[in-house]
């Protein structure tokens, strides 16, 4: 696969919204950068891009981490001990996307529930839950909750569940961890302030690197020794980072300039979900459809989805087969409203003219 040589461009790129890349104006912030030696914390662009983030997410401190994986297995190390699970939600990104990291670097188990496109509905996690099991079972540590839900469609969580859960597993001393990877977007799609989603957490990671178009990074925040805690086990993990202003410098200039513009993003999804669900009634339901992400069920056209990804990819949209039935399209920065407009074309046509074996 490394040497396999580069494809030419797609017309529309709905693959991920990580594939942004930097703007010139972005570019133009990170070469001016002011930087220092991070591990020593003597980055003043990393200390301003943490404390920007926490203070928006409602938590004390921040940490810098070059992936949204590594913030959420800094957080999940730090509040599970060996031997003790984590639940999450069975499409979760910690526990479908992250290589069993949490498994593997800190001796944690994993239960899962199941759930309709990820909603979270507090009866899955509070019929889980095993608390004060004694010497025999395996004893609940944390709760993760992903917003928006990847994997689920780009479902947002409703803020009454959130706080339902919240409510429910605090006296238990059960804490929960915020997978925010898309916080900004269902920030963006509701109004609702970042900071009342993230206090009714004790950690929240969130990406620089998808919609919002930073190159790289992520923040972990929490209280203040917790992130103390976390900056540790971030060098210990070999992510200790020297002069890495130059990306923060990224991420701020991604925070002040690229969240508003997700409504954006959204409206263009919007828009091809309606194109999709008149050319093929059933292919998706576009009240489904609540940010940046599109799943259609393909396979209720006759796709199988693979074959789908390849002749939508012939005619320059790329998307991702992501289960037995669907296909998934991502909007992003780099997609505008000609690419909209070719991919809506191009989806419809499919859509409605069905797989057929050729
Ligand atoms: C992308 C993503 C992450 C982090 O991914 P990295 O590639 O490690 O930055 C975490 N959670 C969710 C839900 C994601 O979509």
């Amino acid at each position: 696969m490394p040497s396999a040589p580069l494809p030419p461009a797609p017309i529309a790129d709905l693959l991920s919204d990580t594939l942004t890349k930097p703007t010139g104006a972005m570019r133009a912030v990170m070469a001016e950068a002011v930087v220092g030696d991070d591990v020593f914390g003597e980055d003043p662009t990393v200390r301003e891009l943490e404390e920007q983030v926490s203070a928006l997410l409602g938590h004390e401190a921040g940490l810098f981490t070059p992936t949204g994986s590594l913030a959420n297995q800094l957080a999940l190390r730090l509040h599970v001990a060996p031997g003790e699970e984590l639940i999450a939600d069975e499409l979760a990104h910690v526990v479908r996307a992250e290589l069993g990291a949490a498994a593997v670097f800190s001796g944690i188990t994993s239960r899962t529930w199941s759930s309709d496109r990820g909603r979270l509905d507090p009866a899955g996690p509070l019929g889980l839950l095993a608390t004060g099991v004694g010497p025999y079972q395996v004893c609940t540590s944390l709760v993760v909750v992903e917003n928006t839900h990847n994997f689920g469609g780009g479902t947002i969580q409703p803020l009454s569940a959130i706080r339902a859960l919240r409510a429910a597993t605090r006296p238990l001393g059960v804490r929960m961890h915020l997978d925010g990877a898309r916080l900004w977007n269902a920030h963006v799609a509701t109004g609702i302030p970042l900071a009342d989603y993230g206090r009714e957490f004790d950690s929240v990671s969130v990406c620089l690197s998808k919609g919002l178009g930073a190159p790289v990074g992520s923040i972990l925040v929490g209280e203040r020794d917790f992130i103390a805690q976390a900056r540790i086990w971030r060098k210990r993990y070999g992510a200790g980072m020297r002069q890495v202003g130059i990306l923060a410098a990224a991420g701020r200039y991604a925070v002040d300039h690229h969240v508003a513009r997700l409504a954006d993003d959204h409206a263009r999804t919007a828009r091809v979900a309606h194109a999709c669900a008149t050319a093929a009634p059933g292919s998706v339901d576009p009240a489904s459809v609540e940010t940046n992400i599109l799943m259609l069920d393909v396979g209720r056209c006759g796709w199988p989805p693979g074959d789908f990804v390849t002749a939508a990819a012939a005619q320059g949209v790329r998307l991702y087969a992501a289960g037995p039935r669907s296909v998934r399209a991502v909007w992003h920065l780099d997609v505008d409203d000609a690419a909209t407009d070719h991919a809506e074309r191009v989806l419809s046509e499919l859509l409605a003219t069905g797989g057929r074996p050729t």
